[in-house]
């Protein structure tokens, strides 16, 4: 899944990254209002918000409110620090899904995190994210299926997974550290190199779209978004 995490609290926001990542979820995070706001607006695709209530600028219940304002139906996942009736039904009456108390365990937020996805199966915003597609290359995350101009290409999961976030990035210049970092799950050690042949296998597999993956000098790739 692609979920936005918006935590103020550094630490807790990290180790959130981390424990989702090793889930094999895509994860963007946001410390605030604003940049929740700008990221759920930006990021194509998002399957699910775990959203802090207490932040900075604002209350995590004003982006909930904001998005299902503008007719979001991300599935939402409110953390609150206080278990009272009054907050549960204020966090679900401005549009959140479900809710958890802190501490919390992270076996319970991923279960709760699967269950969201589950019942969020049919939703249109959901279907439309599993969905990736720039120019002639298009990535069906419920089949794991992806065609290149119109032919279908055989991936292994690591090539899957790292053509994946290209097409969630498109037109950004991706570092192999931020690539090793989303791409590779954490504890398992292997070195910048191995993006770079894992980039090499999957230009060869795409045919002429692989050109669109292009070398940044000293920095790393980039999909091209425009033809
Ligand atoms: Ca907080």
């Amino acid at each position: 899944m692609h979920v936005l995490v918006v935590e103020d609290d550094p630490r807790l926001g990290r180790l959130l990254r981390r424990l989702l990542e090793e889930e094999r979820h895509v994860v963007e995070l946001a410390t605030d209002v604003r940049s929740a706001l700008e990221l759920a607006e930006e990021v194509g695709g998002l399957e699910a918000i775990v959203l802090d209530v207490g932040l900075p600028d604002g209350s995590g219940l004003d982006v909930a409110r904001r998005l299902r304002a503008t007719g979001s139906t991300i599935p939402i996942l409110i953390l609150t620090a206080r278990d009272t009736v009054v907050d549960r039904v204020t966090g679900l009456d401005a549009g959140a899904d479900d809710y958890l108390v802190k501490p919390f365990a992270f076996e319970e937020l991923a279960a709760r995190l699967r269950a969201l996805a589950r019942r969020a199966g049919g939703h249109e915003a959901v279907r439309s994210g599993l969905r990736l597609e720039v120019g002639s290359i298009a990535l069906d995350e419920a089949r794991r299926e992806v065609t290149a101009d119109g032919k279908r290409v055989e991936l292994s999961p690591r090539e899957f997974s790292l053509l994946e976030y290209f097409l969630r990035h498109p037109g950004e210049a991706l570092t192999r550290d931020r690539l090793l970092d989303h791409v590779w799950p954490s504890g398992v050690a292997v070195t910048p190199n191995a993006v770079d042949a894992y980039v090499h296998y999957l230009r060869d597999k795409l045919g002429p779209s692989g050109d669109r993956i292009r070398t940044l000098r000293g920095i790393g790739y980039r999909l091209e978004d425009s033809a």
